[in-house]
This record gives structure tokens, sequence and C-alpha cells, in this order.
């Protein structure tokens, strides 16, 4: 039978596995919290709150953030000719293109629907065109296999440039506002916001 202080290591173990299981389930809440469960990216809360954590410990005097908003182009269309779940696969696809386009340090993140958000570093402005068009260039010129189909998409992308005075939320609005002229000049192409 258990002496008392036999109990001891006994209960130690209970409780430790029990915090412990109680720790992951914890991470695993969290972590549907911040995910898209389609694509796996991080999902608008996620990267918003990555974005300000970023903008916090960036000194944009010196250092550069850009914002990308990516909008697939006509993407109704995919559903519509294809049906819905066509649509998920190539809105998945799209999203590997884009993840795959971008620096490994970059936030990706589905932003809702088919409209994906981008945050990066940069040392200079002309990476920021080489990165937009290499999302660009991704999404275009890799078509999506589905069944014996080759559903072929592109994409728009807004890019905002982090002046000092920024926030996230102000880079956005002006991704925003460059995504909407990109749509206006005929898609699958990027502009940078004045
Ligand atoms: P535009 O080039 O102007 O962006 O045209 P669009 O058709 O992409 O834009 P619109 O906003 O008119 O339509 C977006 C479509 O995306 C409509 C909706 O059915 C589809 N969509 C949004 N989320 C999902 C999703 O999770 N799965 C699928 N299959 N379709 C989605
Ligand atoms: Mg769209
Ligand atoms: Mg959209």
């Amino acid at each position: 039978t258990l002496l008392p202080l036999d109990i001891v290591p006994v209960c130690v173990a209970i409780v430790s596995y029990r915090a412990f299981a109680d720790y992951r389930r914890m991470l695993a809440v969290s972590r549907l919290a911040h995910t898209d469960e389609m694509t796996n990216l991080a999902n608008r809360r996620a990267f918003m709150q990555r974005a300000r954590k970023m903008f916090a410990t960036t000194d944009l005097e010196f250092g550069g953030l850009s914002a990308f908003i990516v909008d697939l182009d006509h993407f109704k269309k995919v559903n519509d000719a294809y049906g819905h779940e066509a649509g998920d696969e190539v809105l998945i696809h799209a999203s590997r293109q884009i993840v795959a386009a971008l620096p490994d340090d970059a936030l990706v993140a589905r932003l809702g629907g088919e409209e994906f958000g981008v945050l990066v570093r940069y040392e200079n402005v002309a990476e920021i065109n080489q990165m937009a068009e290499a999302v660009r260039h991704h999404v275009a010129s890799k078509p999506c296999a589905y069944n014996e189909h080759r559903i072929q998409v592109s994409a728009s992308v807004g890019v905002g440039i982090a002046n000092p005075r920024d926030s996230i939320g102000s880079v956005m609005t002006r991704a925003d506002d460059a995504l909407y002229e990109a749509k206006n000049e005929g898609r699958n192409r990027f502009v940078i916001a004045a």
C-alpha cells in the first residue's frame, strides 16, 4: 500500500500531466483562432497582430516595411465555371504561389475570401517592385491542376510603403487604394500607392 509520502510524486505526476494537457489544448485553440483553416495561412486577426508587432519593432526612419494586398482576378468566374470546390483548390494553390514568391520571413495571410495580405521588410524600393512582380508572376504562370483541368488565374496587387508616421492600418488603406487602381487598369498587375 502507498504511504502518504509515496503518494507525493504520483500527485505531482498527475498534476503536471494535466497542466501539460491544458497547455497543449490552449496552444491548439490559439492556433485555430489565428489560422485560416483552408490555406493554413495566418488569418486577418493574426496578420494585424503580427503586423502591429513588426511596426512596433521597426524603426521606419531606417528599416523598411511594405504591405501588399493581393486579390485574385475575376475569381467568381472560376467558381461559376468549375464549381466552388475547384475554387477552393485554386485558392489554396494561389496561396502557395504567393508564399513561394516571397522571402521566408514575409508575413502572408488570408485576409478573407480571395484576398491575401503580405507584410515584407525591404532595404531598397527596387526590392518591393521585384517582390510584387514575383507574386503577380507566380500566381499567373502556375495554373492549378484540378481533375482534368488546369485552371489559370491572375492576381492584382496593391502595394503600400510604410513611412515613419504610418501604422499597419494606414499602410493597408493605401495598399487597398492601389489595388483598386490595379483592378481598374486591367488586372494582373501591381500598383504602388503614391
Ligand atoms: P475582381 O477581379 O474584381 O476581384 O473580381 P472577383 O470575381 O474576384 O471579385 P468579387 O468580389 O466579385 O468575387 C469574389 C468571389 O470570390 C466571390 C466568391 O464566391 C468567391 N470566394 C470568396 N471566398 C471563397 C472561398 O473560400 N471559396 C471559393 N470557392 N470562392 C470564394
Ligand atoms: Mg477578386
Ligand atoms: Mg476580393
